[in-house]
């Protein structure tokens, strides 16, 4: 498989590689794409670079690689280092040719990435935005749910790359619209896990035993994928990666950001957003989300 997709595929670069970023690259390569990638911090680049992965000096030597029929994959943390890894002095425009196809896996504004795919446009670059979800586990194992924003004949020619890294692929609208379907995620990601922790912690203080409600819980109306994956990091009350505190509330921001715009009211987001911003005050921004009930359990007294 691997051998017979080499060199009968556009060539890939990606730019990125962080949690997600790594992940997600590794499976590129596995796939048998040939890859060209670059992480501002060039140590987190050793594990894509063993499995076969040629390691670029600048995201505009990424774009060099990739030529006038590569795809590039940006997967980086938000709106403004897209816009650095795009359009810095050497970003990807700067070494892109035209026709190179950009894809944007980075969780970002919405109305941010139309103005960033306009400005490509202007040098002959496509773009899609194609925001994933599935946390770390879905970048591994090449199980994301992916929202992509596009014209029609670009996300054709994207779909191969976002297949090898993700499972469920909706082309949901014009650029941009990857992004806004994202952001309602997020949205109903922050109520899950405000509900999740919130029924953690009555569980825990009524003296339940709180791994057997949440396996009872799983078979009914309340199961969620965070009940099932990271309830656990609640009642230990240790949340590893995972996805950051920090992201989070930057999607929240973009988020709320859109419902202004809109005139949706969002008070579970809004709340949300607000013990987030607590708990990167308090030093846990790096902890993996699910320590909104961090949050939880000190308002109602279960830690110091
Ligand atoms: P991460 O582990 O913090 O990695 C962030 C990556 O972005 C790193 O490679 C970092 O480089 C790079 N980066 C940040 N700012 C940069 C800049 N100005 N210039 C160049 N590179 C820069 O984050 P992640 O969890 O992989 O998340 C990446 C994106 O995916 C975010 O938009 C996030 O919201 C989204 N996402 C994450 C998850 C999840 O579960 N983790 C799920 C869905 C979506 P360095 O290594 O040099 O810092």
């Amino acid at each position: 498989m691997i051998a017979r997709r080499r060199g009968r595929v556009a060539p890939a670069g990606f730019v990125g590689l962080g949690t997600m970023g790594a992940a997600m690259a590794a499976n590129l390569v596995r796939a048998g794409f040939s890859v060209t990638a670059w992480n501002r911090t060039p140590g987190r680049a050793a594990g894509v670079r063993q499995l076969g992965a040629a390691i670029a000096a600048t995201p505009a030597d990424v774009a060099r690689a990739a030529g006038s029929s590569g795809i590039v994959v940006v997967c980086v943390s938000d709106t403004p280092d897209v816009e650095a890894v795009l359009f810095g002095p050497e970003g990807v425009a700067a070494g892109a040719a035209e026709g190179l196809l950009v894809i944007d896996c980075s969780t970002i504004s919405p109305a941010a990435t139309t103005t960033f795919a306009q400005r490509l446009a202007e040098r002959g670059i496509r773009f899609v935005d194609a925001p994933v979800s599935g946390g770390s586990e879905g970048a591994r194992n090449a199980s994301l749910t992916i929202f992509v924003g596009g014209d029609p004949a670009d996300v054709t020619r994207a779909r191969p790359l976002l297949e090898a890294m993700g499972r469920t692929i909706t082309h949901v609208g014009p650029v941009g619209s990857g992004q806004a379907v994202k952001a309602v995620n997020q949205v109903i990601l922050a109520g899950t896990y405000l509900g999740v922790a919130e029924g953690i912690v009555l569980a825990t203080k009524a003296g339940l035993d709180v791994e057997q409600v949440v396996e009872a819980l799983g078979g009914g109306a309340a199961q969620s994928w965070v009940l099932a994956n990271r309830s656990g990091r609640m009642i230990a009350n240790d949340y590893p990666l995972g996805f950051k505190v920090a992201l989070h509330r930057k999607d929240l921001a973009i988020a709320l950001e859109l419902a202004r715009e809109l005139g949706a009211v969002l008070p579970v987001t809004a709340l949300a957003a607000q013990l987030e911003t607590g708990l990167v005050g308090r030093g846990h921004g790096e902890d993996d989300m699910s320590a909104l009930a961090r949050s939880i359990r000190e308002l109602s007294g279960l830690d110091g």
